[in-house]
């Protein structure tokens, strides 16, 4: 079966966390699967970026900039990294810096864009680079060129009636390597520039890439037991929900627990795709 998992940045928050989901895939793999992974930012890396974009001084952002990647490279040394894959995590790092540095004079949204994309570049890397270390072989793959997007940067859009043409080479990396990780949250704009879909995207781009890719279903892992009827934050009697249909997933999402973001039902409920929580 062709799935696609999504885990969020709690799930790979550090690096056991990140051999654990590792173990998952590769469990997946066993069963036969071809699965693409949706890796959000670690842990709160998203933040972290969004605090480097909002500084005015330049020094001050080049030292929370530093920060980033140093964090990012000490998970890369706990994973014991070669320093191929180490350098290509750097790399991918950098790029973003540099696009963002190079647009900031003229906007301020698409510096935001180009500065928080290396949260999801950057932890889908390494994922990825542990697989293939660990023995899988495991493709890395850039989402910006299969979600193409329109609408102003930080809250872009995708035009899901193209999802099936965008979705090909995608599908065809995958019949290659079984196994492909790739971002969620961002996407890339027609004249090139990366996008983003919101905060909290990634669960949306999840859907959107399986109905790309025409997977068999979707799931979403969380830091909860599941698909919940209200925020168990907020509301400690919440209860998890076994089986919903999708209209009433539509309505849980929006009223209920932010378990899923509310965007990510509809494209799954066109396309007749299952969710699994
Ligand atoms: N990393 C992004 C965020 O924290 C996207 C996501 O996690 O869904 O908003
Ligand atoms: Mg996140």
């Amino acid at each position: 079966m062709l799935i696609v998992q999504k885990y969020g940045g709690t799930s790979v928050g550090s690096f056991d966390r990140i051999r654990n989901v590792a173990g998952r895939i590769k469990s997946l793999r066993e069963d036969g699967h071809q699965v693409a992974v949706v890796v959000s930012a670690m842990g709160k890396t998203t933040n972290a970026l969004e605090a480097v974009w909002s500084a005015s001084a330049e020094a001050e952002r080049r030292d929370l900039w530093a920060t980033c990647v140093k964090e990012h490279m000490a998970v890369a040394e706990a994973l014991g990294l070669s320093s191929s894959l180490t350098e290509t995590l750097r790399d991918r790092m950098e790029s973003c810096w540099q696009a963002s540095e190079q647009v900031r004079p003229q906007s301020m949204d698409a510096a935001y864009d180009a500065m928080v994309a290396a949260g999801e570049l950057a932890s889908t890397t390494l994922v990825a680079a542990w697989l293939t270390q660990a023995g899988m072989s495991a493709a890395w793959w850039d989402v910006r060129n299969t979600l193409h997007t329109s609408g102003p940067h930080r809250f872009a859009r995708v035009d899901e009636s193209t999802l099936g043409e965008a979705g090909r080479s995608l599908r065809t990396r995958m019949d290659e390597a079984h196994v492909v990780l790739t971002q969620g949250f961002i996407g890339r704009h027609a004249d090139g520039s990366t996008s983003t879909l919101g905060r909290e995207g990634s669960d949306y781009s999840a859907a959107l890439l399986a109905v790309a890719v025409g997977a068999a279903g979707v799931t979403i892992w969380k830091d909860v037991p599941g698909m919940m009827n209200a925020d168990p934050k907020r509301h400690p009697e919440a209860v998890t929900v076994p089986k919903v249909a999708h209209a009433e997933a539509l309505e849980l999402s929006y009223y209920g627990a932010s378990v899923i973001h509310p965007r990510t039902v509809k494209p799954l409920q066109l396309a007749g795709l299952p969710l699994w929580v």
